[in-house]
């Protein structure tokens, strides 16, 4: 079969290498002779999996013992009313970048006072906000740092003495950051980990036990820390797949991979800014290296563009219903003759 190009935004491509080691493990896991579907996961050989996912984030993130990371069930959704039920006392502070900000802004009002101190709702989410004034007397400020749907990313992230929680879903690992500076971060698997299911959510521990409403254990941080993300059975496949990516991530470097995903940006940024009949759907200083959104000039076109992508083997192509014309999500794994793809069908559809 000829490579099929995956853009798509989520499940999204994984390292061939993760799937490979998932195939093996659905037959023989850690040379048990069972399958990983099968087995407890109190086996020895599922808890240093645990363990080792765990640890792997740390190392990758240079995060020290006041950080620990779990894996929880219920998708980087679930995270939106779990931040606020173990964090939001009187008032949190969020920024407003497009539609998963705002579904964590919803869940966020069940719990106690919301001041959006930013939105980039008036433009249709086409931009980053960056002027606004951060209170001091919020209990945290929450953000997203890539933009899915919109395709715009924050290149430079708030300064705050408040605990800073973070989305990042859809830019994982994808480039450099300072970790640190963050109290919460959480992800999806589904869109640069692993398959969907899993929850990777990372918790600097002194910012828990300081609100006062009673916490049902499933909701609890503390309580799936304490049981090292084994409360309940956890999402067992999905995380050993998240391993091996976390293990391909730890062999390549974050520094090579953040190279790679600039060389693939650039390449379809620069194809949309010099070829007349597309346009970048986003302002260019916020432009997202994970999720690139574009249009068509004419979209009466866009048909036409689809199907010449599926000649290609391109596949993914279409843009959200909400913004409408393409979208070309190059996660870690995307590989840059993928896009290199995707452009010719550009300048051939010119
Ligand atoms: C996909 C996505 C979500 C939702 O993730 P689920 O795991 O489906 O709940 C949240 N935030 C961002 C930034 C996303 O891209």
């Amino acid at each position: 079969m000829n490579k099929v190009h995956n853009f798509s935004a989520g499940p999204a491509i994984l390292p061939q290498e993760a799937i490979e080691a998932g195939k093996e493990a659905l037959t023989n896991f850690a040379n048990t002779g069972l399958s990983i579907l099968e087995v407890s996961h109190r086996s020895r050989q599922y808890v240093a999996v645990m363990d080792e996912a765990r640890a792997l984030v740390k190392k990758l993130w240079n995060l020290n013992d006041d950080y620990e990371v779990m894996y929880l069930h219920g998708g980087a959704s679930t995270q939106f009313l779990m931040v606020a039920y173990n964090l939001l006392n009187t008032k949190a502070c969020y920024i407003d970048t497009g539609v998963w900000s705002s579904k964590s802004i919803k869940e966020a009002g069940l719990f106690g006072e919301v001041d959006i101190i930013a939105s980039s709702k008036d433009k249709n989410y086409t931009y980053i906000p960056k002027d606004y004034i951060i209170p001091t007397d919020a209990d945290y400020l929450h953000i997203t740092s890539n933009n899915t749907i919109y395709g715009s990313q924050m290149h430079k992230f708030p300064e705050t003495a408040l605990p800073l929680v973070c989305d990042m879903s859809s830019d994982i690992f994808s480039r450099k950051i300072d970790a640190n500076q963050f109290d919460i971060m959480y992800a999806g698997a589904q869109k640069n980990l692993g398959p969907a299911g899993a929850t990777l959510v990372v918790v600097k521990k002194d910012v828990l036990g300081k609100v006062s409403r009673q916490i049902p254990s499933m909701m609890d941080y503390k309580i799936h820390m304490s049981k090292g993300s084994m409360f309940n059975t956890p999402p067992a496949f999905p995380v050993y797949v998240v391993l091996q990516t976390l293990k391909w991530i730890d062999k390549t470097g974050i520094e090579t991979i953040e190279n790679r995903n600039r060389a693939k940006a650039d390449l379809l940024y620069n194809e949309i800014d010099t070829n007349e009949s597309f346009v970048g759907a986003v302002a260019k200083e916020d432009r997202s290296y994970m999720n690139a959104t574009f249009l068509l000039n004419d979209d009466s076109q866009n048909e036409a563009f689809l199907n010449a992508c599926q000649e290609a083997n391109i596949s993914g192509i279409k843009g959200h219903r909400s913004v409408g014309g393409f979208r070309a999500s190059m996660y870690n794994a995307l590989e840059l003759d993928s896009v290199q793809a995707l452009v010719n069908v550009m300048q051939t559809f010119k």
